[in-house]
């Protein structure tokens, strides 16, 4: 465990923290404004979780990097008003532990957070905040409508994204976007001289170079969105997935821009928020199909060919150029996230979980609830998901989505040479080979016609929660 040496601040007799997670911004911070204003002498603090860091499968991740760096900077800009961040290093609870009793703390806020872990780790905070008399306050932020603030008019949630997102935007008023003016209260940032910074290399990683996208949101390329963002060769999408994981771009700012902008993109940023909604609602996706009979699906998980798609080599150029984006880069285009989830789970007949947890260790964007949606998409086994039979094939997906080769020659040079791998499966057999153990797993279940019921989806929710 790290906590910097807290002396310069014992003498405050009332100070109130702020706990940055998945928003690592200053300005229109819902909870930080609410801290600032509410409180005199508040103290920013982030916290370098070992339970999830023990987690990674490298030290030197890309995201902890990328945390660090949004940390440096936020730490700058503290100084500019005599405050500054205190970053520590441990599990939640002992931090907490050590704080509460070295200050002398007035209160605890954060911003909601709705991952499973998350919800956990709140929960044991608040117990722990309670028993030295500490509240904790959390609100909304990472997204504009959370829990039960869209509902189908029976009091359902919705399990469809159309007529969520339709809710969604009947229900949008001004206020909902509007930005929380933090940086105006300021001065009531707790003041000291600045905290000593953690370094990486106490974290146990280096710091490594990476080209993040910039925090920026390009209206040229959000002007184009309708038109350029299923053509992977370009720069068609707005390249802001990691802004909005960790919340260094506030969604509220994206959601007014999307609404002057491009109404196509607006629909992607309300599918964020769908995947979240359906996270909070049904958390056993984070394990199991949404729908239960695709648990049925009889796997075929043959690893050497899971290893092919996992390193690029299964022999169709745009599978392995998109697996090549992401192994260097840590981010793929949605087109080619479709398409090598589709090839991994029907091609290849393996488990859309192995896919999932493979870009969760190399996604920087990696967000649960999204990855989950996005997984279990192509699976067929997702709440809004892409029917079983529907099985992209790569040679058309290529032929409609990069008619210039534009994206496989970047990401997949060699793909003309005369040692490239040949196809591990051949598409059209693997095909029949899918649909006939989807059909199988189905069929015995005589469910894949039909939705699952409100009583049968939350009977499951409660079994998932509670194993
Ligand atoms: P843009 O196209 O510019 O969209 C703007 C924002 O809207 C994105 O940054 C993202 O926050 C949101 N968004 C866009 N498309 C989707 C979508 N289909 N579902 C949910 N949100 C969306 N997105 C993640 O943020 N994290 C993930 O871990 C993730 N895993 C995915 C896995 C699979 C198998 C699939 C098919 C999709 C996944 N997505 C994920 C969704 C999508 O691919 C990315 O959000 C998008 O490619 C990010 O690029 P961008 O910022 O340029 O997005």
């Amino acid at each position: 465990m790290h906590i910097p040496p807290l002396t310069a601040l014992q003498h405050y007799t009332s100070l109130t923290i702020f706990w940055f997670r998945r928003d690592l911004r200053l300005a229109d911070n819902h909870g930080l404004y609410r801290a600032l204003t509410n409180h005199e002498h508040v103290l920013p603090i982030f916290i370098f979780d070992t339970n999830i860091l023990a987690k990674l499968e490298e030290v030197a991740d890309r995201r902890v990097n990328f945390i660090y760096e949004q940390l440096q900077a936020i730490y700058s800009a503290l100084q500019a008003y005599q405050s500054s961040l205190c970053v520590c290093y441990g599990h939640p609870v002992a931090i907490y532990k050590e704080l509460a009793v070295k200050l002398k703390i007035q209160a605890v806020y954060a911003n909601h957070d709705y991952e499973p872990y998350a919800r956990e780790r709140d929960q044991a905070i608040q117990d722990l905040l309670a028993a030295y008399h500490i509240p904790f306050y959390t609100f909304k932020d990472q997204v504009i409508f959370e829990k039960n603030e869209i509902m189908k008019n029976d009091g359902e949630s919705y399990t469809v994204y159309t007529p969520y997102m339709k809710k969604w935007k009947a229900t949008l008023e001004p206020h909902h976007t509007q930005p929380f003016d933090t940086l105006a209260h300021a001065k009531h940032f707790l003041k000291t001289t600045p905290l000593p910074l953690i370094l990486r290399k106490d974290m146990g990683f280096q710091a490594q170079v990476y080209d993040f996208p910039p925090k920026v949101i390009d209206t040229q390329v959000i002007q184009q969105y309708d038109r350029q963002r299923d053509i992977p060769g370009r720069q068609g999408t707005s390249r802001l997935s990691v802004h909005f994981r960790f919340g260094t771009i506030s969604i509220r700012q994206a959601i007014r821009v999307a609404q002057q902008t491009n109404e196509v993109w607006l629909n992607e940023l309300i599918w964020r928020n769908f995947y979240m909604m359906i996270l909070w609602h049904f958390p056993y996706v984070a394990n199991r199909s949404f729908k239960p009979a695709y648990d049925a699906v009889a796997w075929g998980n043959d690893e050497a060919q899971f290893q092919a798609w996992s390193e690029g080599r299964t022999g169709y150029p745009i599978v392995d150029a998109g697996m090549h984006e992401l192994n260097q880069t840590g981010y793929m285009h949605n087109r080619l996230r479709m398409i090598t989830a589709s090839f991994l789970t029907k091609d290849l007949l393996i488990d859309w979980r192995w896919g999932e947890a493979y870009f969760g260790k190399k996604l920087l964007d990696y967000e649960l609830s999204s990855n989950n949606g996005g997984w279990q998409w192509a699976a067929g086994s997702g709440c809004d998901a892409a029917p079983y039979f529907r099985i992209f094939n790569p040679t058309a997906q290529t032929q409609k989505f990069d008619p210039d080769l534009a994206y496989i020659k970047r990401w997949n040079p060699t793909f003309q040479d005369p040692d490239y791998p040949k196809p591990i499966v051949d598409h059209a057999v693997a095909r029949e080979q899918a649909l006939r153990a989807y059909r199988a797993a189905l069929e015995s279940e005589n469910w894949y016609s039909k939705p699952a019921s409100a009583g049968e989806r939350h009977s499951v929710a409660r079994s998932g929660t509670s194993s």
